[in-house]
């Protein structure tokens, strides 16, 4: 599935379901789309249902640094993707989405607490893996647990600021 697009539906009637998906052109925007005219229709409905109702995306374009926003209605979810998947593989980011549409799929609430996230956790990549993305989110798994151990190791120090001379 790596390369290949399934086509269980067009373009058009992807955008037409999905008005907002985000920033045009971003890869971001490339790999929602992907995933949405693959998932399988009955999970591709209910996606449509709750992005009519209760689901935004949040998805920004990637240069931008900062922007003041007004708050969503208190009953909207948002579905952000960093911007800072737009320097990774399009694997990479086709698994992290797949991830998050699958929570939402799966009516998973996301303030459970936290001993029920694993089991949510790993509902959720295994929906990935149904929908035909089991290569990219097992990557993107063992790619994510070795950033997070460098990430430890390298932790900085925090230093009080000061002007450079
Ligand atoms: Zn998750």
């Amino acid at each position: 599935m790596a390369t290949e697009d399934c086509h269980k539906r067009t373009l058009g009637t992807v955008w037409g379901d999905f008005t907002d998906i985000g920033e045009t052109g971003s890869k971001r925007e490339k790999a929602l789309t992907k995933l949405l005219r693959c998932v399988p229709e009955k999970d591709y409905l209910k996606l449509k249902e709750q992005f009519h109702t209760q689901y935004k995306f949040f998805i920004e374009p990637h240069d931008n640094l900062g922007k003041v926003y007004p708050f969503l209605p208190a009953s909207t979810m948002a579905v952000y993707l960093s911007p800072i998947l737009e320097g990774l593989e399009f694997d990479r980011i086709i698994a992290v989405a797949a991830h998050e549409l699958a929570h939402i799929v799966l009516e998973h609430n996301p303030s459970e607490f936290i001993n029920e996230q694993e089991i949510q956790e790993i509902e959720a990549w295994n929906r990935v893996c149904e929908w035909g993305f089991e290569k990219e989110a097992r990557d993107h798994v063992a790619r994510r647990r070795v950033e997070e151990v460098v990430k430890i190791i390298i932790r900085p120090s925090i230093k009080p600021f000061s002007f450079p001379e």
